[in-house]
């Protein structure tokens, strides 16, 4: 065999090895919660660990995944595949909006969120609303590469607060609200944020053509209950209420989002009408996961899931 060959060969023994290890783990960063399953990550390091007035806080570095933000033991986003949850997040409810200027994210305190907004070239105003000053400010020291430098942006005032104590004073609309906040679990601090009062007071903060964009929990067969719950909470005060989900390695699951809308119905874009918003905006090319295919892909929920979410309404 020469070296070519050996070289071709132990790359594909990697390429089919997976994320399999021959190794044994050393030090293993475990979710918590009453699941009746585990999911687990070998890591070579804690970064940080502690706790601030609302959460746990434990930042680590996985072998597989980067560096992982854990918020009150779950897992929030990793850097390997972070531009998948937030570019899904962020751009199907921002393309189905004709010209967006002005976005209020609440939560989204790894600074990648307003990253991801601020690419739209119309964007003027970016309002972010985190409940928690001491683990934006880790982020923002901790997570360059998350942020890079969107908190620093002209564009955006940081706001340091609950949500819906912002939503309920404000009086400000915007041409998108993204709710990005931790999920919903007992005594978390945004229990408030997922119900019907705070979806309607975010509604009244939005334009009449604007979109509510929420990050919904796992969306798969069997694991729709908490998405599905959203979803039934949003359907009588919008007239387009639409679910989409991609996979996200690190989460080892596929991820739910929700589209909330009274004007257009993002799910409906093709695409080809997508693709040409993206071009217009000068991202096509820019970003790594979402375009018109993806779009498609993420919309396209299976029959199980759409049943199972009907069965539930
Ligand atoms: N990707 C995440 C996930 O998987 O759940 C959510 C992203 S982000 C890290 C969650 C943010 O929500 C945190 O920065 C946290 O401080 C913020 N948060 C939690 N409760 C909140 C509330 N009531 N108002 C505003 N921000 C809140």
């Amino acid at each position: 065999m020469n070296s070519t060959e050996r070289d071709r060969s132990s790359s594909d023994r990697t390429a089919w090895s997976g994320n399999k290890r021959t190794e044994p783990v050393q030090e293993k960063f475990e979710e918590t919660g009453s699941w009746n399953e585990g999911h687990w990550f070998a890591v070579s390091k804690t970064l940080y660990q502690g706790e601030t007035d609302f959460q746990s806080v434990q930042i680590v570095r996985s072998l597989d995944y980067g560096v992982l933000v854990v918020l009150d033991g779950h897992t929030q986003s990793a850097e390997f595949d972070e531009y998948i949850y937030h570019e899904a997040l962020v751009h199907p409810g921002l393309i189905a909006c004709r010209k967006p200027k002005s976005v209020l994210v609440i939560g989204g305190g790894e600074g990648a969120t307003l990253r991801e907004v601020l690419r739209h070239p119309g964007i003027e105003r970016v309002v972010m609303v985190d409940i928690d000053a001491k683990f934006v400010d880790l982020c923002r020291k901790m997570l360059p590469q998350w942020h890079r430098g969107a908190f620093d942006d002209p564009r955006v005032e940081l706001v340091f607060g609950d949500g819906n104590a912002f939503i309920e004073k404000t009086s400000e609309t915007f041409d998108v609200v993204v709710l990005d906040v931790v999920d919903a679990f007992d005594e978390g601090p945004a229990t408030l944020l997922y119900s019907r009062a705070f979806y309607g007071a975010a509604k009244s903060r939005l334009h009449p053509d604007g979109m509510l964009v929420i990050q919904a929990m796992e969306l798969a067969v069997g694991q729709t209950r908490d998405h599905g719950r959203v979803l039934n909470e949003l359907k009588p005060l919008f007239r387009h209420v639409r679910s989409y989900s991609c996979f996200i390695p690190s989460f080892w699951c596929e991820w739910g989002y929700i589209v909330a809308s009274d004007s257009g119905n993002p799910g409906a874009l093709s695409v080809d009408e997508v693709n040409g918003v993206l071009a217009e905006r000068k991202l096509a090319g820019v970003l790594r996961f979402y375009d018109g295919e993806t779009h498609q892909r993420m919309f396209a929920l299976p029959l199980d899931v759409r049943a199972e979410l009907a069965r539930n309404e």
